[in-house]
C-alpha cells in the first residue's frame, strides 16, 4: 500500500514497473513544493526494498517499510542543502564533495536492503561540477542503485542528467482531495478543512504542516497582510520590502519566491472580489483589505499586477539582479496617489 496521498497515473506507473521489475535507474520527480514529492519518494524506496511479494509492494509494514518510514534505513540516503563554506555569499548548493561521497556509497553493496536508494531533495541546487559527477554516475549506472532527483524546477537542471532520468510529474491535488485527507487523518471540520486546501493550493504536504503546526498559518496570515498593506503603504515602505527580499533571496530562493507567490495569489483573490467570485478568494484572511482595494484599484491594473508579479518571478528564476528587479516591480504596482 502506497503512504501517498493523491499522484494515481504516478503511482500506477511506478507499481507496474515495480511489480515486472522494470524500473528506471534513475528518476526525476518535478512538482511545486509540498505536494508530495519526497513522501513519493521514499514510497518508492520501500517498494524496491519491501519484503512482501511483489504486487503488494510496498507494503509499509515490514522490517524494511517500517525503517525507511522512520529515516533509520542504511540504504536510503537524502542528499540534501549545504551551506557552501564562503560565508560571504552564504549560497547555498549541492556541492560537488556531496556527489563524490554519493560516487563512494553508490558502489557498496545495498547492506541491509536489496536496493540503495539516493534521493536528491533538490536537483536545481546541485552545482554545476555536481551535477557532471552526477552524469557520470548516471551514464554509468551502479548495480542495485535507485537514483530519484526531486526539483520545483526541472528548467535548472542539466539536460544530460535530465535525458538520463525517467520523468514524473506530481501535480498539485485536487482541493476536495486534500479536504478529505484533512479531515479524515487529522480531524479537521469540513469548512476548516476546505479552506485550508484552498490556501494550500492542493500542496498536501503544506496543508498537512498548517494542519499540525499553528504557526505556519500564522506566518502566511502575517505575509498576506504584508502583500496587503503594501499595496496601500507609499513607495518607501515598497522599496524597504524590495530591499528586503533582494537580501533574502540569494540566502533563501524558495523562502523570498514564496513571499512573490503569496503576492501573487493576493492579486488573484483582487481580481475574483473585482469579478463577483468572492466565494472562491483564498486568503480569506486578507477580505477586508481586499475590498478596501477593490475600490481603487481597476481590473486593468489587477490584471497587470499579476503579469508583473509572474514576470519578475521569471526574472529572479533566470538570475536577474533581484534588487532591480523588485524595484521595478515595487515601481509597477498601482498606487492610490498615483
Ligand atoms: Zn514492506
Amino acid at each position: 500500500m502506497w503512504q501517498v496521498v493523491g499522484h494515481e497515473a504516478a503511482i500506477t506507473l511506478l507499481s507496474r514497473s515495480l511489480e515486472r521489475d522494470m524500473l528506471s535507474h534513475a528518476y526525476i520527480f518535478v512538482g511545486p513544493p509540498q505536494v508530495g514529492k519526497m513522501t513519493l519518494a521514499l514510497a518508492l524506496a520501500q517498494g524496491v526494498n519491501c519484503l512482501a511479494s511483489p504486487a503488494s509492494r510496498p507494503c509499509g509494514e515490514c522490517s524494511q517499510c517500517r525503517r525507511i518510514a522512520q529515516g533509520r534505513h542504511p540504504d536510503v540516503q537524502v542528499v540534501d542543502l549545504e551551506v557552501s563554506a564562503s560565508r560571504a555569499t552564504l549560497k547555498k548548493e549541492i556541492g560537488i564533495d556531496q556527489v563524490r561521497e554519493v560516487q563512494h556509497w553508490a558502489i557498496l553493496k545495498p547492506y541491509e536492503g536489496r536496493c540503495r536508494v539516493i534521493v536528491f531533495r533538490e536537483a536545481a541546487h546541485l552545482s554545476s561540477d555536481a551535477s557532471n559527477a552526477l552524469l557520470k554516475l548516471l551514464e554509468e549506472p551502479p548495480e542495485s542503485v535507485l537514483f530519484i532527483l526531486l526539483t520545483i524546477r526541472v528548467e535548472s537542471i542539466l539536460p544530460t542528467v535530465l535525458s538520463r532520468c525517467q520523468r514524473v510529474d506530481l501535480n498539485p491535488l485536487s482541493l476536495n482531495t486534500v479536504a478529505r485527507e484533512l479531515l479524515s487523518t487529522r480531524g479537521i471540520p469540513p469548512q476548516e478543512a476546505m479552506e485550508l486546501a484552498r490556501l494550500s493550493g492542493g500542496r498536501i504536504g503544506w496543508a498537512l504542516e498548517a494542519a499540525g503546526n499553528p504557526q505556519v498559518l500564522i506566518d502566511y496570515t502575517r505575509e498576506v497582510g504584508r502583500v496587503a498593506s503594501l499595496v496601500e503603504d507609499g513607495l518607501e515602505e515598497r522599496f524597504a520590502y524590495a530591499a528586503e527580499l533582494a537580501t533574502l533571496f540569494p540566502r533563501d530562493r524558495e523562502k523570498a519566491l514564496g513571499s512573490l507567490k503569496t503576492a501573487l495569489s493576493w492579486w488573484r483573490d483582487l481580481l475574483l472580489v473585482k469579478k463577483g467570485g468572492e466565494e472562491l478568494v483564498s486568503n480569506v484572511s486578507a477580505r477586508e483589505a481586499l475590498h478596501r482595494c477593490s475600490q481603487w484599484v481597476s481590473t486593468p491594473q489587477v490584471v497587470e499586477a499579476i503579469k508583473r508579479t509572474q514576470d519578475t518571478m521569471d526574472c529572479l528564476e533566470a538570475n536577474v539582479n533581484p534588487s532591480l528587479a523588485l524595484e521595478v516591480l515595487m515601481l509597477s504596482l498601482p498606487r492610490r496617489d498615483g
